[in-house]
């Protein structure tokens, strides 16, 4: 079992530290709030002082912070505490692609292999162990860090060359954004026509307009599986951190030079919604702005 430094235990980090323990490694976990540390020690993580504490003689070092100037601030305290060159660093942060890049080619020029690896899967799967990790970097960092994910998630896939994981996460989060409000409409759509929603349900469902967003997470309440809009749209994927990956996906299409209009008007829809004070319900819960 390996010696690694868990860097970032709010709502993501504190389950999949959690599990990293649960699996047998030995975890060395820091956070900048003491509350964080404390749920850590009783998850059976050793509670450290400092992020360059943490990574002493760690094997691999996994980072799960808010943004891309967070993880830049970090790596900085690492290197100049002269981690080990044979450590491994890991991002599983969702952050811009062009950050992604640019840490992963600092710690090459330290001698050290860094790999992108952004989770798809919320806060229930981080507790249990479910999450999708996509991964950016060398096939031999992804060798490295495979077995240490998987401790923490039920799939682990090889994206490409750094930055591809985190190219994927926004790539694939634009898409749900755009289909959930496409979702949406649908529904409101076919209301405003006479047409019940679990019957629109049963018939889109099985037709060419299904999609993840319908039958997995349908934003009508009452309607498809257990999901959020049952709940008064409490807990799920809050609408903030929708917005947060629409306007990283936003960036990395305007430096890619990708005309993505859908993601635009996902975007700008959601930060509507955020401004109307709802950043804290679920995304699905667009649907009653919508309404109107
Ligand atoms: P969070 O705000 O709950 O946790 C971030 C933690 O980082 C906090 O505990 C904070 O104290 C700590 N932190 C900040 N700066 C630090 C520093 N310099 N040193 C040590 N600790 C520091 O956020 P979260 O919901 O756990 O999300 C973490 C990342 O995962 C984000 O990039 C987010 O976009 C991504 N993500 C979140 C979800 C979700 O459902 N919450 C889903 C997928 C991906």
């Amino acid at each position: 079992m390996a010696r690694i430094a868990f860097i970032g235990l709010g709502n993501m980090g504190g389950g999949m530290a959690a599990n990293l323990a649960k699996a047998g490694h030995d975890v060395r976990a820091f956070d900048l709030s003491s509350e964080a540390l404390e749920r850590a020690r009783t998850a059976g993580c050793l509670p450290v002082e400092s992020a360059a504490e943490a990574a002493e003689d760690a094997e691999a070092i996994v980072t799960m912070l808010p943004a891309g100037r967070h993880v830049e601030a970090v790596y900085a305290d690492l290197f100049a505490a002269n981690i080990l060159p044979t450590t491994l660093l890991i991002d599983c942060s969702t952050i811009d692609v062009a950050t992604a890049k640019r840490v992963a080619e600092t710690a090459l020029a330290n001698g050290i292999t860094a790999v992108d690896a952004p989770v798809s899967g919320g806060i229930g799967a981080a507790n249990a162990g479910t999450l999708t990790f996509m991964v950016g970097g060398t096939d031999a960092g992804f060798a490295e860090a495979k077995p240490i994910l998987a401790a923490m998630g039920q799939a682990v896939i090889h994206a490409g060359g750094n930055g591809t994981g985190q190219a994927a996460k926004i790539a694939n989060n634009m898409l749900l954004g755009a289909t959930m409000v496409a979702t949406c409409e649908a529904f409101l759509l076919a209301e405003k026509l006479g047409l019940d929603a679990q019957t629109f349900y049963d018939i889109s469902s099985v037709s060419s307009g299904q999609s993840w967003s319908m039958t997995r997470y349908c934003p009508v309440p009452g309607v498809g599986p257990d999901t959020p809009a049952d709940h008064e749209y409490q807990g799920g994927f809050a609408t903030a951190l929708m917005l947060k990956d629409l306007k990283l996906a936003a960036e990395a299409a305007s430096g890619a030079r990708a005309d993505t209009p859908m993601g635009t008007k996902a975007a700008e829809l959601y930060q509507r919604f955020a401004d109307d004070g709802q950043g804290g319900l679920d995304f699905s819960a667009i649907i009653k702005m919508l309404r109107g």
